[in-house]
Parts: C-alpha cells; sequence; structure tokens
C-alpha cells in the first residue's frame, strides 16, 4: 500500500473515531440540553470568572445618597436667586440621571435665565449640564471633587432605576409619576449612547438561589415599568451551567462609567460649558455665585448644606478583578454579584445603612470572593 494510500486510511480511521467522539460528546452534552442544542450554544457563552484573591486590583466603599422620601427635583428660593435641587437618588442616579435632569433643566429654563449653575459634576451633574446646554442655556458646573473622587465613580453601574430609591411606605402617586417619567426618559437616552466605544452595553443577567425568591431584594416591588427590558426568564437546571436550584435570567443595561463619564464630560465642554473646582461650606458660598438660576446636584453633599434630616449614606463596597474581556455575562448569588465592566469585573453585593465610614472591610470581600470561587468552581464543564 502506497506511504499516500496508508495515510488516507488512518486518516479516515482517525476522522470517524473523531466524529464518534463528537457524537458521543453531543450526546452527553444533551442531557444538559433540548433538541435543539440550545445548551449547547449557551455553554460557549458561560466562561468561568476567574476569581481569587491575588486577582482584585483595587476596593472602593462608595456611599449612596439616599434620601427616605426619594429624590428630591424641585425649586427652591434662595434670597433673590432660584436653586432647583436635583439629588438624593440612592441606588439609582446612574439610572436615573437623564430622566432626573430633564425634570430639573425644565425647572430651570422656565425662569427664563440663561446662564446657569450647575452644582456638582457626578453623574447626575453632568447628565443635568448637557440637557441644559441642549435647552438653550450657557453652563457652569461647579464642584469641589470630579471623577474619580467622587460617588458615581464607585458605582456598580448597571440599570437599576429602583434600588434603594425611597423607602417603601413613602411612595406617593406624585413620587411614582415623577419616578417613571425620569425612568422612561432616562432609559430612551442610554439606547441614544450604545454603540459609542461601549459606554453603554447590554448583557445578560444569571440570577442564581437556592431558595424560591421572595420580594424585590433592594428593589421597589412598586416602581416597575413592565416591558421596558425584556421580560425575566426562569431557566431549568439543565439549561445552565451553575450549581442552583434556581436560575434567572434578564437582559439588562451596563454603563462603563470611566469612559461613560469621560465622554459626557468632554461633551459639555465641547458645547462651549466650563467646569469651576469650588466648595461649597455655606449657603451663602452658593449665594455668591454669578448665576441666578442653580440647579444643585451635589448628592450626598446635600444633606450639610441643605440641611436635609431625610438624606443618609447607604454604604456599598466594590472589589475589581483584572478585566476579563471574555466573561461576558453577569451573576448574582446570594451572597455577592460580579458584572464584567471594561475597567476589570465588578464584585459586590453589600449596602450598610447609615455607614459613613469608606475603608474596605477583608470580611466583606472574603465573603463576597469566596461566593464567587464557590459558584464558580461546582460550574458543570
Ligand atoms: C456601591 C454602589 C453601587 C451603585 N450601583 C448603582 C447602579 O448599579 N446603578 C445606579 O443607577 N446607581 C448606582 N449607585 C448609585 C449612584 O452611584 C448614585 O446615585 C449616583 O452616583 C449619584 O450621583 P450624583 O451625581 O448625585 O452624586 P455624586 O457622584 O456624589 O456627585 C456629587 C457631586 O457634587 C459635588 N459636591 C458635593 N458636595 C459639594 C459641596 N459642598 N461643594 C461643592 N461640590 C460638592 C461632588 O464633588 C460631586 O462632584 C451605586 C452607588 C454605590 C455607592
Amino acid at each position: 500500500m502506497s506511504t499516500r494510500r496508508k495515510f488516507m486510511r488512518s486518516a479516515g480511521i482517525i476522522s470517524l473515531a473523531a466524529a464518534g467522539g463528537l457524537a458521543s460528546c453531543s450526546k452527553q452534552s444533551l442531557k444538559y440540553g433540548d433538541r435543539n442544542f440550545n445548551f449547547n450554544q449557551q455553554a460557549f457563552l458561560f466562561p468561568k470568572l476567574k476569581v481569587s484573591p491575588d486577582r482584585i486590583i483595587r476596593e472602593t466603599v462608595g456611599l449612596r445618597p439616599f434620601r427616605k422620601t426619594g429624590f428630591r427635583v424641585e425649586k427652591e428660593m434662595l434670597d433673590k436667586k432660584t436653586i432647583v435641587h436635583n439629588y438624593g437618588h440612592g441606588g439609582s442616579g446612574w439610572s436615573l440621571s437623564w430622566g432626573t435632569g430633564n425634570l430639573a433643566s425644565d425647572l430651570a429654563v422656565a425662569t427664563g435665565e440663561k446662564k446657569v449653575a450647575v452644582m456638582g459634576c457626578g453623574t447626575v451633574g453632568i447628565a443635568t449640564a448637557r440637557l441644559l446646554q441642549k435647552k438653550g442655556c450657557d453652563v457652569t458646573i461647579y464642584a469641589k471633587d470630579l471623577h474619580p473622587n467622587i460617588t458615581s465613580s464607585v458605582a456598580t453601574g448597571t440599570w437599576s432605576p429602583s434600588s434603594r430609591v425611597i423607602e417603601e411606605e413613602n411612595i406617593t402617586p406624585e413620587f411614582e409619576e415623577k419616578w417613571t417619567k425620569a425612568c422612561n426618559f432616562s432609559f430612551n437616552t442610554f439606547q441614544q449612547l450604545l454603540g459609542l466605544n461601549q459606554i453603554v452595553t447590554w448583557l445578560d443577567h444569571y440570577k442564581m438561589s437556592n431558595e424560591v425568591e421572595s420580594g424585590h431584594g433592594s428593589h421597589s416591588s412598586r416602581l416597575l415599568i413592565p416591558g421596558l427590558l425584556p421580560e425575566s426568564e426562569t431557566i431549568s437546571p439543565e439549561n445552565h451551567p451553575f450549581h442552583f436550584a434556581h436560575a434567572n435570567k434578564q437582559t439588562t443595561m451596563v454603563f462603563n462609567i470611566p469612559s461613560y463619564l469621560a465622554k459626557q464630560l468632554n461633551d459639555f465642554l465641547s458645547y462651549g460649558g466650563e467646569v469651576v473646582i469650588k466648595e461649597f461650606k455655606t449657603l451663602e458660598d452658593v449665594d455668591a455665585l454669578p448665576e441666578m438660576c442653580i440647579v444643585n446636584c451635589t448628592g450626598l453633599g446635600s444633606k450639610a448644606l441643605f440641611n436635609d434630616d431625610n438624606m443618609m449614606p447607604i454604604s456599598g463596597q466594590l472589589s475589581f478583578l483584572i478585566p476579563q474581556p471574555e466573561f461576558n455575562y453577569r451573576i448574582s448569588t446570594p451572597n455577592g454579584y460580579a458584572i464584567p465592566r471594561k475597567d476589570g469585573i465588578i464584585l459586590g453585593g453589600n449596602a450598610i445603612r447609615g455607614n459613613w465610614d469608606t475603608t474596605p472591610d477583608p470580611d466583606q470581600t472574603a465573603k463576597v470572593v469566596n461566593a464567587l470561587m464557590e459558584a464558580m468552581g461546582q460550574m458543570k464543564s
């Protein structure tokens, strides 16, 4: 037999063996999937998160600017000046920034003033300033700090418009109406920011637990807009690779915070906006601004400055893992979540009411890292 034929024969044998191997592999995988191989397709979309303490590159503790009666968007007079408040967004400030910015900028525009000051340069302040520019105003932002030294920089940055946004018993029909308007406006604005260097992206969120879920967690049960996000769906254990009895999937949005803030601030400057670094210690400092109309977006800073007893911090600790570009889904377990962003994988999941301490707690780090290591260690391969 020629060498070539010998080769063809052995190659044939090998390819038959390979085909057999593939077939048995498919059969084996089918026990986790359906006849359309849905699980097999999905399996490739579930890369394992590389999680261990030595992959943590930084940790932060941020203070959510929670207001018991919900965010404040309203006018107040300070001598002859109009203050338009836009603060107190709790765990929803990223999500609602455009929406409450729209409501606040309408109130400012109604004063007839063309030169408007915005106090604060977080996500709420920048969105409000951009909307004021779009509505024809000349805007200066005054803030004591910019990214990365602001609460907006140490957020998870997901679409969560009803997370720790108000005490449930304080929800009034008026608040519900404002929230709904803000939520819809924000949602639509984020869709216009898709495709811009991934400052906003969509991704699948898998929520895992061993108990049947009861309640809405940190989210209000009344503040919901059906149909805004794709419906959440239950995934049966044979159709996901995780070792949990219950799994829910919902597709949602993530904001890549550093590039998002940089783009919005650059846009603001390109449209002629100015940023002045300035701390307001008293209301006299506010009154001394040259503008007659001032929009207050100082977040938690409003508690002391405007003497707002309704305001309190709810702290949240995050650990950042080395970026892992192939990790392309969000997973939440009862003891912590992992969310892929361009600047790292965010691990988090705690909330301490009334806590002003921004020192990371090693026990909290260990709790979340262990929860995710366990979830990854038990994944079906
Ligand atoms: C751990 C964590 C996770 C979060 N996750 C999410 C999430 O997934 N989705 C979501 O929608 N939201 C989330 N949030 C909430 C969100 O980050 C906040 O609601 C939002 O950042 C508030 O934005 P802001 O612009 O009002 O405040 P800030 O970002 O705090 O900005 C306030 C600005 O005002 C300035 N300022 C304050 N006081 C003064 C003063 N006296 N003088 C001058 N300037 C002053 C500051 O320097 C800053 O420029 C999270 C928050 C935390 C802490």
